[in-house]
């Protein structure tokens, strides 16, 4: 199930991601300095996804956060509502993007980077296409739903009719390290026991990033 794969043990999952193709917009800067500034902003934004993740623990989401931004500015910030709004597509980049397309006033966000805690999903890859994103971000790796180099490259498919940059591992081990302890402590909390669709499988274990 997507946001719940940190339940499971599996630290086979280092990820092995796409290579950003050379026409798009990249992290590769023209100098090393370039670079160097690019992966500081990363880091920033990244912290405030994880922000966003903390928030959605503390109302008992599994803890995934995400920011859109354009260069240094920040458009829109989201978590993970799945259980709150009762709402399927209420994942964290999922939600970001759209409050960025609204804050933005249009649906194409061409100049945006998508900054989450946690390997999008399918879905919220396919979301990332439909905007046209120029970039995501994300910190740990999902084995059981990544679709931005884990299970699939949904953003460096030919087939389809855009392509984006992806940057994997930013600030992973503080991402799978919130994960981990949501799951331990729900699982301290007996709630596992509930055998709900899910969160139950957490009786399996803590996850590793
Ligand atoms: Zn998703």
């Amino acid at each position: 199930m997507p946001y719940n794969s940190y339940m499971d043990k599996s630290d086979d999952n280092v990820a092995s991601l796409p290579v950003a193709d050379d026409s798009l917009p990249s992290a590769a800067g023209a100098s090393l300095q370039a670079a160097d500034g690019q992966a500081e902003r990363d880091r920033h934004f990244m912290g405030l996804a994880l922000a966003q993740a903390r928030q959605a623990g503390a109302i008992g989401e599994v803890p995934i956060g995400a920011v859109v931004a354009i260069g240094d500015r920040l458009v829109a910030s989201a978590h993970n509502r799945r259980e709150v709004d009762a709402d399927p597509a209420a994942h964290a980049e999922f939600s970001a993007i759209c409050a960025a397309a609204a804050q933005l006033g249009r649906w194409r966000l061409s100049d945006c980077t998508v900054y989450v805690t946690l390997e999008p999903c399918l879905m919220c890859a396919g979301l990332m296409l439909q905007a046209r994103i120029a970039r995501c971000v994300y910190g740990a790796p999902d084995p059981k739903a990544g679709a931005l180099g884990t299970l699939y490259c949904v953003n460096a498919d030919s087939r389809l009719n855009h392509r984006f940059a992806v940057e994997s591992g930013v600030l992973a081990a503080e991402s799978a390290e919130l994960l981990r302890g949501f799951f331990v402590a729900l699982r301290g909390r007996g709630a596992a026991g509930r055998g709900e669709t899910g969160q139950g499988a957490a009786e399996r274990g803590g996850g590793d990033g």
